[in-house]
C-alpha cells in the first residue's frame, strides 16, 4: 500500500512498517490482486430479528446500497468493479468480496450459487466473505474450505469489533466474545484464513480495551486484520447518541497513537487488510478527518516511521528499526 504525500515530493511507503494485504497478496501471486466489494442483497439477523432488530447502533442499513436500487448480478457487479480498479491500480487478479450485510446469511445451497457465480470469473481467483460470528455454521465453513481445497484464495472476513462483550452490548452487537471464539477455531481448524475486524473508539473503550482485544485476538490465532475507527453516520443510533453528547469520537491523534500500537505489536506475518474507514461523504457525520483516508494513512505511516518500532515476531531488533517486510 502506497501512501500519497501530500506535503511533500515522492511517496511514503506504509507497506514498508506493515504486512499490507496488497503486499502479502503481490509476494503470493508475483502480481497486484484486488478485492472487488460484491453486494449480493443479503440481510442480516441483527436487523431482520432473528438475532436482533435495529441492527449494530453505528450501522446504517442503507450505507450498503445509497442508491436504494436492487444490486445488479454478481457478474455485472465484477465487471463494473474490474474496470475501475483496473484503470486505478492496473490488478488483473480479483477476490470478490462479499461486504454487504452478512454474507452467509442464508441456505446453503444459494450461498454455493452465489460464491460460484463470483469464481466463474477467470479473473476471480477467490473470494473474501464478510460475516458475522454467529452466522458461519459448519456448513458453510465445509463450503469454503471445499473451494481454499480447489485452490482459491479465501478468507473468511469475521466482524468482531471488541473482545469485550459489555462493549457488544452497548453497541447492540447481539453477539459476544464465545461466539467468534468458536467460529474462529471451527474455521482455522479447516485451514480457513481468518480476517478479524476490529474497531477503535467504541463508546466506552479506551487504548486500554483494544489492546486487550487484539491480545485476546492474537492468543485464539488469526491471519488478517482490519481495522478502522468508528465513525458516526446519519439514521444510525450512533448519531443520535452523539448529537446527545453521550459519544465522544476519537481525535485522528487518539486513533493514530492507539493504531500504531496495535501494529506495533502485532506479529509481522499478519496481513492487515484495512488500516482506517471511511463512509460516503453524504452520510458521514463526524469525525471529519474519516474521510480523509490518504491523510489517516499518511499519519499512520509517520507514526510507524518515528517510533522505535520492532518485529513483534522475531524479539530482535533490525539495525533501521523498522519492519521491512517486502
Ligand atoms: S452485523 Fe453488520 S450488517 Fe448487521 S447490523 Fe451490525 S454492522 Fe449492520
Amino acid at each position: 500500500m502506497m501512501a500519497k504525500n501530500p506535503d511533500g515530493p515522492g511517496q511514503v511507503t506504509l507497506s514498508r512498517y506493515v504486512n499490507t494485504f496488497g503486499q502479502a497478496m503481490l509476494q503470493r501471486y508475483g502480481e497486484r490482486v484486488h478485492k472487488i466489494a460484491i453486494n449480493a442483497a443479503f440481510t442480516c439477523p441483527n436487523i431482520d430479528g432473528s438475532k436482533g432488530r435495529g441492527g449494530c447502533t453505528f450501522c446504517n442499513n442503507v450505507s450498503f446500497n445509497p442508491n436504494g436500487r436492487k444490486p445488479s448480478a454478481i457478474t455485472e457487479q465484477i465487471a463494473a468493479g474490474r474496470q475501475v480498479i483496473l484503470k486505478r491500480t492496473g490488478a488483473r487478479k480479483y477476490l470478490a468480496y462479499f461486504q454487504a450485510y452478512t454474507n452467509t446469511y442464508a441456505d446453503i445451497n444459494r450461498l454455493r450459487g452465489l460464491y460460484d457465480s463470483a469464481l466463474s470469473e477467470p479473473d476471480v481467483i477467490g473470494l473474501a466473505i464478510g460475516t458475522r460470528p454467529d452466522c458461519a455454521p459448519e456448513p458453510v465453513l465445509d463450503l469454503l474450505a471445499e473451494y481454499q481445497q480447489q485452490g482459491h484464495e479465501i478468507w473468511l472476513e469475521l466482524g468482531l469489533q471488541s473482545s469485550f462483550d459489555e462493549s457488544l452490548i452497548r453497541v447492540n452487537r447481539g453477539h459476544g466474545f464465545a461466539e467468534y471464539k468458536t467460529t474462529l477455531q471451527n474455521a482455522r481448524k479447516r485451514g480457513l484464513q481468518v480476517c478479524t475486524h476490529l474497531i477503535v473508539g467504541l463508546p466506552g473503550e479506551t487504548k486500554m480495551h483494544c489492546n486487550v482485544t487484539l491480545e485476546r485476538v492474537l492468543e485464539l490465532g488469526v491471519d488478517g486484520l482490519k481495522l478502522h475507527p468508528l465513525h458516526v453516520v446519519k439514521g444510525t443510533q450512533l448519531a443520535n447518541e452523539w448529537r446527545r453528547g453521550e459519544y465522544q469520537p476519537l481525535l485522528l491523534d487518539e486513533y493514530i497513537d492507539i493504531a500504531a500500537d496495535l501494529i506495533r505489536q502485532t506479529p509481522a506475518e499478519i496481513i492487515f487488510h484495512r488500516l482506517t474507514g471511511t463512509a460516503a461523504a453524504n452520510i458521514l457525520l463526524a469525525p471529519d478527518w474519516c474521510s480523509q483516508k490518504w491523510l489517516v494513512l499518511n499519519r499512520l505511516t509517520e507514526a510507524l516511521q518515528h517510533r522505535s518500532y520492532y518485529p513483534a515476531c522475531s524479539g530482535q531488533v533490525p539495525a533501521d528499526s523498522a519492519r521491512i517486510l517486502q
